[in-house]
């Protein structure tokens, strides 16, 4: 049974049910319910007063913060489509994004202002507030569907360029009915629990606490950006129950000097995911926080989460289970595809193909795209390497394009980088395929030491020859003070490629 929601009539739920709770926390301001409620109502009244249209794009350049909350809301409230993107993108990045969405109108803060844009643009500061609080807070009528996009939003670019991913009410809110009927633990919050939001707004980690919070009556703890200080602070200031965060914010959260000291009993749940998780990292998590620990597997595609595993697969003697990255949470398909599209049987390796009412729409302006990863009966190709194994645990081997064949062995760079992570001496770790003469792809491990240490390729390579298959071990090391990586914290390994693959096309299957 379909339960899923219209986002603003969630929201005006929550400003009648309780008018005067918390919804929206930032540093020491606070929003109300009812004034939550308002605020949208009128904002969605301001885009109707600039000539905005139903389905016409909003596009949002800034941190996180009330404000962007309620301009997505409001979009919401008015069948239109909210663009939030990632200000930590390079300025042509951005550009590209606004163009490709075809935004009627930009909000931006007021560091992001010289980003160049064609059409009418609103600064996000007190001007903003006053436009707002000149608008007529009169209902809004449009009429606004489950199956409506009020969300489009750029996946990572870890692959290549982003793209824009068509997601509707219901994509928001299907889901949390469905596990909350069926008890699954960590999700069921009750309505006013806190909510930890610090990852980008412009990613589905952050602008999906946005409208999960929205949809479970959650009061929401904003974070401008990630800060693992603040984090700290806030689990133990506000009696946060739950956090998310992405592989390597959780390391530097823990790596934090005021981590030795904290006292982390308040917090109820960690969530984590995002990109695969090094297992020595996730057991020092577990160990320092004692608390429910969930992973979450999903992307953009998916509205976030559609795997999951559960506190209860976490600590000792879980070994094995704490490698995957979880089970399909209820009324959620999976499949693993050979590359003909054909299912295969547990245990074997293939694409990651996912069923769940939270599939998008579709890719904005690319059908071909979209046609190419959707199915008409609504299978969604992850291009995630995976195996399900009998008990339906399923286990994320790699980006696919990111295997490297080496002698004709395929080898999953998450596998060796989660092995040479456990080294001490290594701070962080990236494996690629680089060209080779005798085996087509050779492994190659860029490394970033610990400050202090003197670990050379020798100790390297003898490291992964105790834990991994010798084929899976590099061949070759570099060194590097750090490694590039996207917002959403993935490690580009395009871009460590590149130098070794210029002049050179790499095979991908
Ligand atoms: P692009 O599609 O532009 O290359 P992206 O795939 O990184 O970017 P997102 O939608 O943010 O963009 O990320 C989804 C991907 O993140 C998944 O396909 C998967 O590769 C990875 N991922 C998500 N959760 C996990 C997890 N728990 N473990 C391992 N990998 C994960
Ligand atoms: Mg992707």
């Amino acid at each position: 049974e379909d339960k899923s929601r219209v986002l603003g009539e969630a929201l005006a739920q929550w400003a009648a049910t309780m008018p005067h709770e918390i919804a929206l926390r930032h540093g020491d301001a606070t929003i109300d319910w009812e004034t939550y409620d308002r605020h949208v109502t009128q904002i969605a009244n301001g885009l109707a007063a600039m000539g905005l249209k139903k389905g016409d794009r909003v596009a949002y350049l800034g941190k996180n913060g009330a404000r962007a909350c309620e301009l997505a809301m409001a979009c919401a409230r008015a069948g239109m489509i909210i663009v939030p993107v990632i200000w930590r993108l390079a300025p042509a990045e951005i550009e590209y994004i606004l163009k490709d969405c075809d935004a009627s109108a930009l909000f931006v803060e007021p560091q992001f202002e010289a980003q160049p844009f064609d059409g009418p643009r609103t600064i996000m500061d007190d001007r903003f507030d006053q436009w707002r609080d000149s608008q007529a807070d009169t209902a809004v009528t449009t009429p606004v569907d489950r199956g409506d996009v009020f969300l489009m939003l750029y996946t990572s670019g870890t692959t290549g360029m982003p793209k824009g991913v068509m997601l509707t009410h219901r994509n928001a809110t299907v889901l949390r009915p469905i596990v909350q009927e069926t008890g699954l633990g960590w999700f069921t919050s009750e309505p006013g629990d806190a909510l930890i939001h610090a990852m980008p707004f412009g990613h589905i980690a952050g602008i999906g606490s946005v409208t999960g919070a929205l949809n479970a009556g959650q009061h929401l703890i904003i974070h401008t950006e990630f800060d693992p200080a603040l984090i700290i602070r806030d689990i133990q200031r506000y009696n946060a129950k739950q956090a998310f965060l992405v592989p390597a914010a959780l390391a530097m959260m823990l790596d934090h000097p005021d981590a030795k000291d904290a006292d982390f009993s308040n917090l109820q749940g960690m969530g984590y995911g995002a990109s695969p998780i090094p297992l020595d990292l996730l057991k020092r998590g577990v160990e320092r926080l004692q608390c429910d620990f969930a992973q979450m597997y999903g992307m953009t595609e998916t509205y976030g989460t559609v795997v999951c595993l559960g506190p209860e697969d976490h600590g000792p003697g879980k070994e094995r289970v704490m490698r995957a990255a979880g089970k399909a949470l209820p009324s959620v398909g999976l499949r693993i595809l050979d590359e003909e599209g054909n299912a295969l049987p547990p245990g074997a390796i293939g694409e990651v193909a996912i069923n769940s009412p939270t599939n998008m729409a579709g890719y904005w302006n690319k059908p071909d795209e979209t046609a190419r990863v959707l199915s008409a009966d609504n299978w969604l190709r992850t291009g995630d390497a995976g195996i399900l194994d009998e008990d339906g645990y399923l286990f994320i081997q790699d980006r696919i394009k990111d295997m490297i064949i080496s002698g004709g062995e395929n080898v999953y760079p998450a596998e060796v980088e989660s092995a040479l992570y456990g080294h001490p001496d290594i701070a962080d770790v990236a494996v690629i395929g680089v060209p080779d003469e005798r085996w087509g792809e050779a492994v190659k491990a860029v490394v970033v030491r610990r400050p202090g240490a003197t670990l050379d390729a020798d100790g390297v390579v003898s490291w992964a020859r105790e834990k991994i298959a010798g084929f899976k071990c590099p061949k070759t090391v570099d060194f590097v003070d750090f490694l590039p990586r996207n917002p959403s914290g993935k490690i580009l390994r395009r871009e460590l490629r590149a130098p070794y693959w210029e002049g050179r096309e790499r095979q991908v299957n």
